[in-house]
């Protein structure tokens, strides 16, 4: 079962049989003859490693482990969640290709998709949903790119359906889990091509560290490996170390954020005070019946919105004792993030209103402190909006 797995797997055996894999830093691996690197060179598998920016043995442990947990062959450590959304973009899009993105994700992801039309490569985004998807697809549609659950307001694209009409026509269905992390969902199982995750977020869930990992079959992996080895966007070994020290408790951490979010959700979506919450194991969500069908829980990210304005965005958020403002989730600490401001300040208003964002859209990050604590939190930062009105 995952947590026996995950904190059992290794792959690598040291000779002196420590129960924890040392770190190996180097950037080089040395050869003891011409013809053992002959031997090297010409092997298609490779046995053993070589220079520290195609990989290393504390990495690797990490790989395989990820590609374990993900259910399938292989996995690829890179320097951040971003780099895992470009790289794989990168390796198999040509101009001349199209790509299909969801409205709803991670907007540097967006941005960077807008911009390979430098490259003559045309995109089209739409809302996550199969049917909208399925509308956008054009005979040069190379990807489908989307988040599950994506961000910041948790919808569910229906990926067995929508795996079933790309597959056959040969086009990629990428699925940044991120917000899901493997505990609650593995999209290679129900067809999806390449899985990414930000291991910034719920696999370290300590906020002091920045990496990525692109996960799926050993035929696509071989191909990203080999741009990001050009690319040069590699993870110490130090930080890999940090991850799989992190990563032990990934599944009792989402089982615990699964329960308190929801509780949480539930409470927020009685207060007379919340207009909206958005999160996906409610039974108000809009994509409710899918995250059912996909997910084991529904994360530690709720979104709500707020009657009012900037000002009752400011009384709000300035009032929080124990929830700081800042960027990211997945951690110890409890977030907030308000998009509008945050992430979404340089984006048009008209836009802006299309993607639901409004002046007091919120999105939390649960941590680990006392649900009880965190609750009341939210009740005096809420009293603080009443006595605004
Ligand atoms: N994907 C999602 C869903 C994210 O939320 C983020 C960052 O917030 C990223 C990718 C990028 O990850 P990183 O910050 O590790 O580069």
């Amino acid at each position: 079962m995952f947590n026996t797995e995950l904190i059992h797997f290794s792959a690598i055996q040291d000779p002196y049989h420590s129960l924890i894999p040392p770190i190996y830093p180097s950037s080089v691996y040395t050869f003891n003859s011409i013809e053992e690197l002959i031997e090297f060179v010409k092997a298609k598998e490779k046995p053993r490693f070589e220079y520290g920016r195609y990989g290393n043995p504390t990495n690797r442990n990490l790989e395989l482990t990820i590609a374990h947990l993900e259910k399938t062959e292989d996995a690829l450590l890179v320097s951040s969640g971003m780099s895992a959304c470009t790289i794989p973009l990168l390796t198999f899009l040509q101009s001349g290709d199209h790509i299909v993105f969801t409205s709803d994700i991670y907007l540097k992801t967006r941005f960077f998709i807008e911009k390979l039309k430098k490259f003559q490569i045309e995109y089209t985004m739409v809302f996550p949903d199969y049917e909208a998807i399925k509308q956008a697809i054009r005979p040069n549609t190379k990807i489908v790119f989307t988040e599950l659950p994506t961000n910041p307001f948790f919808y569910i694209v229906d990926i067995e359906a929508l795996s079933h009409y790309l597959k056959p026509r040969g086009i990629l269905l990428i699925v940044d889990a991120t917000l899901a992390s493997p505990y609650n969902f593995n999209p290679i199982t129900w067809g999806a091509d390449i899985v990414i995750h930000s291991l910034t977020k719920y696999f370290s869930g300590q906020n002091d560290l920045i990496a990525g990992v692109i996960a799926g079959p050993k035929l696509l992996l071989d191909k990203i490996r080999e741009t990001q080895g050009e690319i040069g966007s590699i993870l110490p070994a130090e930080i890999s170390y940090k991850i799989q020290r992190s990563m032990k408790t990934l599944g009792i951490r989402m089982e615990y954020l699964n329960q308190v979010a929801l509780e949480i959700a539930e409470f927020l979506s009685k207060h007379p005070k919340v207009k909206k919450v958005y999160y996906p194991f409610l039974p108000s969500h809009p994509h409710f019946q899918l995250a059912k069908k996909y997910l084991r829980g529904g994360g530690g990210l709720i979104t709500i919105q707020l009657e009012g304005n900037l000002e009752t965005l400011k009384t709000f958020c300035n009032s929080f004792k124990i929830f700081k403002i800042g960027p990211s989730f997945g951690s110890s600490e409890s977030l907030i993030d308000p998009p509008y401001i945050m992430s979404h300040w340089d984006i048009p208003e008209n836009e802006k209103q299309l993607l639901n964002i409004t002046e007091t859209t919120i999105r939390l990050s649960i941590g680990l402190e006392n649900k009880e604590d965190l609750i009341k939190d939210l009740v005096q930062a809420l009293e603080k909006v009443k006595n605004l009105q």
